[in-house]
């Protein structure tokens, strides 16, 4: 468990994003609807909230979402603007269908669709190019981290899957454990200290100054029930929802916790 803290910490303005993975069809779209009209009375506070659906809800979603305080992102894109890629999707697509942000490099992907850093890397650079918001996802195994190379896979993750052009408002690091996704675990208090002050100073020595810009996430079995512990770590400028995000009213009970 983490430590109980209260307030929220953060300087740099919350990053609190879902990532729905592959569920939700269009009557998914009145929870975007409950979360727009919740926004727009102010449950976020200051937050900034990020919708990624599945590629087939983003274009309604934008739609609904228009000039409202929540934006959609797409879960993944192509590394190329378009051509013979049977199946992918661009960034530039991603974009014309409403999108202001894309997460690459999520686990799964890297481990279903064999995805490398070098890959990540250049769909970060392709998100760049059309102008989106790349969340770049980093998190080492149980293995890993049983293996104690946490650190160093985490810090191979970061220098070659973060372009070292980025802007500091161009990405988001979020780090997710794969051991945490969907399992309930979550990392110590002493773990997330190391992780993010070792993240913090190796976007550092990649970034220079624009370093300091980077929201710096977590993700990785945020519940309602840790939402507050999670945000009161200063390091940690967010949070990326997979399971709890998908019905408003939990996902809502999580920004709740930034407001
Ligand atoms: C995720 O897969 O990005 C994720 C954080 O999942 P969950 O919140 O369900 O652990």
């Amino acid at each position: 468990m983490l430590l109980k803290r209260n307030a929220i910490m953060t300087r740099l303005r919350p990053l609190l994003a879902a990532n729905w993975k592959m569920n939700g069809t269009r009557a998914a779209l009145s929870e975007i609807a409950a979360l727009r009209d919740a926004v727009a009375l102010g449950r976020a506070g200051r937050a900034e909230l990020l919708i990624c659906p599945p590629f087939t809800l983003i274009h309604p979603a934008a739609d609904l979402c228009a000039a409202s305080g929540v934006a959609i992102g797409g879960q993944d894109c192509q590394e190329q603007p378009s051509g013979a890629f049977t199946g992918d999707i661009s960034a530039e697509m991603l974009k014309d269908a409403g999108a202001v942000a894309v997460i690459v490099g999520h686990s799964e992907r890297r481990r279903l669709h064999g995805e490398t850093d070098a890959t990540v890397r250049a769909k970060a650079e392709a998100a760049a190019r059309a102008g989106l918001m790349a969340v770049i996802c980093v998190g080492e195994t149980r293995a890993e981290r049983d293996g104690g190379e946490t650190l160093r896979v985490i810090g191979r993750q970061i220098d070659e899957s973060v372009p070292p052009k980025s802007s500091g408002g161009g990405i988001a690091l979020a780090y997710e454990p794969v051991w945490a996704i969907g399992t309930g675990l979550t990392p110590s208090p002493a773990d997330m200290e190391e992780v993010y002050g070792f993240m913090r100073r190796r976007l550092a020595a990649l970034l220079s100054g624009e370093a300091d810009k980077v929201r710096l996430i977590y993700g990785g079995s945020v519940k309602p029930d840790n939402a507050a512990e999670i945000a009161g770590f200063p390091q940690v400028d967010g949070v990326l929802v997979g399971g709890a995000s998908l019905k408003a009213d939990e996902f809502l009970a999580i920004v709740s916790a930034y407001r």
